[in-house]
């Protein structure tokens, strides 16, 4: 097994932390060293991870569950094993409610299609806000075209927080069902107070379920004790492999809800005009499964949990509190959400007056630093800004300070050289 405990042990040795991502040892072009600010939409994968994938395809790439020779065995075992310990880190007893998917979005429109198909009558409502990703939006705009539901949206202050009175009031009438909200806006790093609004919706009936694609990377989400129904993240945002996701539901509702692809390992039996359907978790997992990506992720896992929680919270308040403060010294530099980032996440989305995202993304990209640019599947969020698009520069937690610099600096460079022209 890949040495998962690279970095184990009290605070956090950031310089020894890097020398676990082959990429930042790269050269983004010769001479010119790679900065990495895209971990928002994909984090780098440690060693442990690669290992754990490759360690799979060479030497058990076997099917799962099905197999009875020894191949088959140890690929079940490190795909449950896998399972076992996703379930252990989001606070679950029970593997079964842990069900591999291929991503956040796939996992989304799981629930939205299965529950709410379920669950949802004309005139019922989904709450959502200008935060979600279009991966947290479409799948509930597309079941509410087919079930007659509407979505409301909770009103955002002017520092893109929520207004928790604002969404009190959105229960008046009695007819939400759902609350389906972002555990961390992938534009602003904007954190919702994702306990209380989950306390705020059970109290009024209604079912939650946390978008934690960009939070999971950053803060634990322990989802029996927080009493969430659903919640949903990505293998490749938390340091693991692309292809593989997680829905975890609550064993209920997942029992009652009807699985959304037919096929093999979700059924039981199978007669000519009907079959029935498999126990949890295989009732949601119909064909092959990503076995090497689910390994996979099963590592990253391991290495999240082999790091000082506390020291990498610690750092990446240093990262984010340093670029705010870099940043706004740069001329024509604009934030989106707020200054202060205390319950803000290492996510820096702005704007550069005169000059458009995309092509501050190519011109940086000129001196190795990588971020992004675009809407990043945040269209209402940035039509309620009114702005076609922005730019990103996401940290983890083998980014430095001194990286940090560099951007401010290139920013500068930038508005300087355009200004010239
Ligand atoms: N939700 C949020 C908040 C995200 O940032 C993303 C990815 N950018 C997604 C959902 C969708 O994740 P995936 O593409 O991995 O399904």
């Amino acid at each position: 097994m890949a040495d998962a405990a690279a970095v184990r042990g009290p605070g956090l040795d950031v310089a020894k932390a890097r020398g676990n991502f082959p990429p930042l040892a790269e050269e983004a072009r010769p001479g010119v060293p790679l900065r990495y600010f895209d971990s928002a939409a994909t984090a780098l994968k440690p060693s442990t991870v690669i290992e754990s994938v490759r360690e799979c395809m060479a030497e058990y790439p076997a099917n799962v569950h099905r197999g009875l020779h020894v191949l088959s065995e140890r690929a079940t075992e490190a795909f449950e094993g896998a399972r076992a310990r996703i379930a252990l880190f989001l606070g679950v007893d029970d593997p079964a409610q842990v069900i591999f998917t291929r991503g956040t979005t796939e996992a989304i429109n799981l629930v939205a299609r299965s529950w709410g198909k379920m669950a949802l009558r004309p005139g019922d409502a989904i709450v959502v806000s200008e935060l979600e990703h279009h991966a947290n939006l479409v799948p509930w705009q597309m079941i509410a075209a087919e079930t007659g539901a509407v979505l409301r949206y909770v009103a955002l202050n002017d520092d893109l927080e929520y207004d928790l009175d604002s969404f009190d009031r959105l229960f008046d009438d009695g007819r939400v069902r759902m609350v389906a909200t972002t555990g961390m806006s992938n534009v602003s790093g904007v954190r919702p107070p994702i306990e209380e609004i989950v306390r705020r919706a059970r109290d009024r009936g209604a079912r939650v379920l946390i978008d934690a694609a960009q939070s999971l990377a950053h803060e634990r989400l322990d989802v029996a004790r927080m009493g969430v129904d659903f919640a949903a993240f990505s293998g490749h945002k938390v340091f693991g492999p692309t292809g593989v996701g997680v829905l975890y539901g609550k064993r209920e509702l997942l029992e009652a809800m009807e699985p959304v692809l037919g096929g093999g390992n979700m059924v039981l039996r199978v007669e000519r005009d009907r079959a029935v359907w498999n126990e949890l978790p295989d009732k949601f997992e119909a064909g092959t499964p990503p076995i090497a990506e689910v390994i996979g992720l099963g590592a990253a896992i391991e290495y999240i949990e082999s790091l000082d929680a506390d020291a990498v919270a610690r750092h990446e308040r240093t990262l984010i509190d340093h670029a705010h403060a870099r940043l706004r010294e740069v001329e024509g530099f604009r934030l989106l959400g707020p200054w202060g980032t205390a319950g803000k996440g290492p996510i820096v989305g702005f704007t550069m007056d005169g000059t458009h995202p995309h092509d501050l993304s190519h011109l940086l990209d000129r001196y190795g630093i990588a971020i992004r640019a675009g809407h990043h599947c945040a269209m209402p969020l940035h039509a309620r800004l009114g702005i076609p698009a922005s730019a990103r520069a996401s940290f983890a937690l083998y980014n430095t300070t001194e990286e940090i610099d560099l951007l401010a600096e290139a920013l500068g460079s930038i508005k300087t050289m355009l200004r010239r022209r």
